[in-house]
C-alpha cells in the first residue's frame, strides 16, 4: 500500500474559546530528519495521543506526527462535554453485536473517564469547568419513554442516572422547550484543548517523540514495516496507526471514503451578568434529545458556550454568530439583544454507522478514527485499545470490528450530511407537532 497527499503549510488554532484559554501556547518540534520507531501514529487529536500516551503506559515509546498544532482539529474545538456512551443508539448497536458485546463496548467508555480523570491528575482546576454532572432533556412530551431509556442505560452501562421531572428542569433552565430528562452525575466538563496538550506533554516526557507541523504526506511499504514521510523528514516503523478523522484529505483513500468530515459549530457570547439569572440557573452542561440538538453550558465569567448546528457551507463570522444566536434565541427568548462573542466551527469524522472504526487496514497498518458524535471519552477507549493490540497483542479492539468501514458516499458526502440533517431537522418539528400540542 502506498498513499500520498499535498502538502499544505501547518495551520494556527482557529480562535475560539479554547484557544483564548490555552494555558501552555509552546510548540512541539517538526520533524527535520529520517528516524524509525516502534509505531508512528498520524494526526494529534485526541484519539492519537490517547493513542501515544497508551503505548507510553505499556513501555512502548512512539512517535506521533501532527500536521499543524496538537489538538488543532475537533479535540480542540469542541463542547467540552464528557460522558460516556456511543454516538449509535444502544438499541442499535444490541442489534448488530447483541447485548453482552454491548456492555463490554460501554464499559471501555466508562474506563475511558477514570482514564482522563487519572491524566488530569492535579490539573482539575484548571481543565475542568462548571459544576460535575450533564443534563439531557427531552424536547419532547413523550410521558414515560425518558425513563424507558434511563432504565436500559443504567442496566447496561451500570451507572445510576436519574429522571428528573418537567418541574425540577425548570427550576434551573427557564425556558417551555423542555419536558422531563435525566442527569448523568458522572459527566463533566473539560478543557478539551488543554486537556489534549496535557496528554501529549504527559506522553513526550514519557519517552514519546511528539511532532507537530509535520503533516503525513506519503505512506509507503518498508521492509517488513512502513516508511511514513512528512516534508522534512520520515519515521520507519513496525506500526502505523492512522487517527486523522474528519482531517484526513486523501491520505489513506480506503480510510477517507470510510469518513464523513461534518462540519459542526459553537458560539460564544460576552458575559452575560444578571441577564443570564433570568434564563439559566444550573451550573451543568444540557443537551436535548433531538436529532439536531443543542448543547450549553456556562462559563465562569457568565458567557454562554452553545453548540449545534450541521453545515456544509461553511458560515464564518457575523453569519455563523447571527445563525448560532437564532437557535439560542428559540430556546431562550428572553435573552434577546445579548451579544455574540466568537463562533468557530470544527469536523467531526462519522461513520454511517455512528460507531468507532478501529482495526487494521493490513498487518501493522492501524486505524483509529470515526469519533464523530461519540466524542472524546470514545478516542480514549480507541487509544487504549489499539496501543494494547500493539503492545501486549490483546484482542478488545475486535469488539468494533462488526461495524467496520462503510463507504460514507464521497464526494458527495458533505451533501449526503447536509441533507440527512435537513431531514432530521424537519423530522424533529413534525414529532414536536405531533407530540406537544
Ligand atoms: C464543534 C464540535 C463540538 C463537539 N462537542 C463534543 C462534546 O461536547 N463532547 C464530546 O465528547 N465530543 C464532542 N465533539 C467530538 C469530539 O471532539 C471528537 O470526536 C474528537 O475530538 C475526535 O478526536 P480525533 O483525534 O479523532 O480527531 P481530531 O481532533 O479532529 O484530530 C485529527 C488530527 O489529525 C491531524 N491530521 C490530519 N491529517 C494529517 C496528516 N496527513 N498528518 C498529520 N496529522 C494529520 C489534524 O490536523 C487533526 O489535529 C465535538 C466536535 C466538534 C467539531
Amino acid at each position: 500500500m502506498a498513499s500520498s497527499i499535498q502538502k499544505n503549510a501547518p495551520q494556527r488554532y482557529v480562535d475560539s474559546y479554547y484557544s483564548r484559554s490555552i494555558s501552555d501556547n509552546s510548540s512541539f518540534p517538526a520533524l527535520e530528519q529520517d528516524i524509525s520507531a516502534s509505531v508512528c501514529i498520524i494526526g494529534g487529536g485526541m484519539a492519537g495521543v490517547a493513542t501515544a500516551h497508551g503505548l507510553v503506559d505499556r513501555g512502548v515509546r512512539p512517535v506521533l506526527l501532527e500536521a499543524n498544532r496538537i489538538g488543532f482539529g475537533a479535540s480542540g474545538r469542541n463542547g467540552g462535554f464528557v460522558s460516556p456512551g456511543y454516538s449509535a443508539n444502544i438499541n442499535s448497536i444490541i442489534a448488530k453485536v447483541g447485548k453482552d458485546c454491548t456492555r463490554e463496548l460501554l464499559t471501555l467508555t466508562r474506563d475511558a473517564m477514570d482514564i482522563i480523570k487519572r491524566r488530569i491528575g492535579n490539573h482539575k482546576d484548571r481543565l475542568c469547568g462548571g459544576t460535575e454532572g450533564l443534563l439531557n432533556v427531552s424536547w419532547f412530551n413523550q410521558p414515560g419513554q425518558v425513563q424507558r431509556n434511563l432504565d436500559l442505560m443504567n442496566d447496561l452501562m451500570g451507572v445510576e442516572y436519574e429522571y428528573w421531572s418537567r418541574e425540577k428542569i425548570r427550576n434551573l433552565y427557564l425556558t417551555d422547550r423542555y419536558y422531563d430528562g435525566y442527569m448523568k452525575p458522572d459527566g463533566f466538563q473539560l478543557h478539551s484543548l488543554n486537556y489534549t496538550r496535557l496528554s501529549a506533554r504527559q506522553t513526550e516526557k514519557g519517552g514519546a517523540g511528539i511532532y507537530e507541523s509535520s503533516a503525513a504526506l506519503k505512506i509507503q511499504h518498508s521492509g517488513n514495516g512502513w516508511k511514513v514521510s512528512s516534508q522534512n523528514g520520515s519515521v520507519t516503523a513496525d506500526n502505523i496507526v492512522v487517527c486523522c478523522s474528519g482531517y484526513i484529505g486523501n491520505l489513506v483513500p480506503r480510510l477517507s471514503r470510510s469518513t464523513l468530515s461534518v462540519a459542526t459549530y459553537i458560539l460564544m457570547t460576552e458575559p452575560l451578568g444578571n441577564r443570564l439569572q433570568t434564563a439559566i440557573r444550573g451550573p451543568y452542561g444540557v443537551s436535548d434529545n433531538r436529532f439536531s440538538s443543542n448543547y450549553y453550558r456556562t462559563l465562569e465569567d457568565g458567557r454562554l458556550f452553545w453548540g449545534g448546528r450541521v453545515s456544509m457551507f461553511n458560515p464564518v463570522g457575523n453569519r455563523l454568530k447571527n445563525i448560532m444566536m437564532k437557535d439560542l434565541l428559540h430556546v431562550y427568548p428572553q435573552l434577546r439583544g445579548i451579544k455574540a462573542d466568537v463562533a468557530w466551527g470544527g469536523l467531526m469524522g462519522y461513520a454511517t454507522h455512528k460507531m468507532p472504526q478501529i482495526g487494521q487496514l493490513e498487518p501493522g497498518f492501524w486505524y483509529c478514527q470515526g469519533f464523530g458524535g461519540s466524542g472524546m471519552t470514545t478516542t480514549i477507549a480507541g487509544g487504549e485499545v489499539v496501543s494494547a493490540a500493539i503492545a501486549n497483542n490483546e484482542e478488545q479492539y475486535q469488539l468494533f470490528s462488526p461495524f467496520g468501514l462503510n463507504y460514507a458516499g464521497k464526494p458527495f458526502g458533505p451533501a449526503i450530511a447536509q441533507s440527512a440533517y435537513w431531514l432530521f431537522q424537519l423530522q424533529d418539528k413534525l414529532k414536536a407537532w405531533r407530540l406537544n400540542r
